[in-house]
């Protein structure tokens, strides 16, 4: 083990770096003062960034979700506190914390913020204080990193070229079967967070709620046991009905509808299944919305049909 040591921009904190990304030489922290969100690993310890490493052992003031996953994630990774302030920063005590943050940064000190895992805000804390800080016309700023949806989609299959995260499903079925209908109507690959207790029980509302669509269930990302299933929706519940309930954490995802493209033989029998009680018009308009075929082709086949 390779053990580095050097100073930091213009503050005095050393920053011991244990060799643990492959690297002999660490660059000088490029922190600036005011806010920066430090993205950490979602499993896998190197999937850190040197940049994120770089920050946690040259800010003023380290903010986190738990001080001992941060303490842990340091010491990981060979950075010790040398005094400085490692402040708790969560959703139950945000509105006490944050002035004392704020005053850090107001004092032209960099604070940094890492919640347990992956990217703070994504599905945990940060909002708040980023807000804050905006609101104070102070700076802001992040390193990139793991993130679990990100992850997931890049591993789904599933189309990436346009998607929604949905974050946590609710608890209660009523409310999580209305909380799903509202990203019915959205085009592009829906992204949600799950626990794997409930994972089977929400599975099925996502079937009653957007049909048999292709879905994916990432588990374990990054991690010894990492696992995407892919497949409609219902070959899922199949699935954990037998295995049970899964173990570690999870990520559900599903694409969009696939339809069958429609062939001339289905267009011709739609036009004249309407034509019967429709005007031209009307029946164009209510086939090329079934189908998914443009209004004008349709309204061009109907004048011909009828
Ligand atoms: N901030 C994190 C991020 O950037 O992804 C998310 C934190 S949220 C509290 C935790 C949830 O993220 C888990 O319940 C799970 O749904 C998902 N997650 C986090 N790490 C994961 C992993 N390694 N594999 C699969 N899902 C993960």
């Amino acid at each position: 083990m390779v053990t580095i040591e050097g100073s930091y921009g213009q503050r005095k904190n050393v920053m011991a770096l244990k060799k643990t990304s492959g690297v002999s030489k660490v660059s000088k922290s490029q922190l600036k003062p005011g806010l920066t969100l430090l993205s950490t690993p979602i499993g896998t310890a190197r999937d850190v960034t040197l940049r994120t490493l770089d920050a946690l052992g040259s800010a003023d003031v380290i903010a986190c979700e738990d001080t001992r996953m941060a303490r842990r994630l340091m010491d990981m990774h060979g950075i010790s506190i040398n005094g400085r302030p490692l402040i708790a920063y969560h959703e139950h005590n945000a509105a006490q914390i944050t002035p004392r943050l704020l005053r850090h940064i107001s004092d032209g000190e960099c604070v940094v913020y890492v919640s347990d895992a992956g990217t703070p805000m994504i599905a945990d804390p940060g909002y708040r204080l980023a807000q804050e800080v905006i609101k104070a016309g102070r700076g802001l700023s992040a390193t990139p990193g793991p993130c679990a949806a990100v992850m997931a989609l890049t591993l789904s299959g599933l189309p990436s070229d346009r998607f929604t995260f949905g974050g946590f499903t609710p608890n209660k079925k009523t409310q999580r079967q209305s909380f799903l209908q509202s990203f019915t109507g959205m085009a592009g690959t829906l992204i949600f967070y799950e626990s794997p207790r409930r994972l089977a029980a929400s599975l099925e509302d996502m079937l009653t709620v957007f049909g048999d669509r292709p879905a994916a269930v990432a588990r374990e990302l990054s991690k010894t046991f990492e696992e995407v299933r892919r497949g409609p929706l219902s070959s899922h519940i199949i699935y954990y009905e037998q295995s049970g309930a899964p173990k570690g954490e999870v990520v559900v995802l599903i694409g969009p509808s696939e339809r069958i493209a429609p062939t001339q033989d289905m267009l011709d029998h739609a036009l004249r299944t309407a034509l019967e009680t429709l005007s031209v018009k009307d029946a164009a308009r209510s086939v090329s919305d079934e189908l998914g075929l443009p209004k004008k082709q349709v309204y061009e086949r109907a004048l011909a049909l009828k």
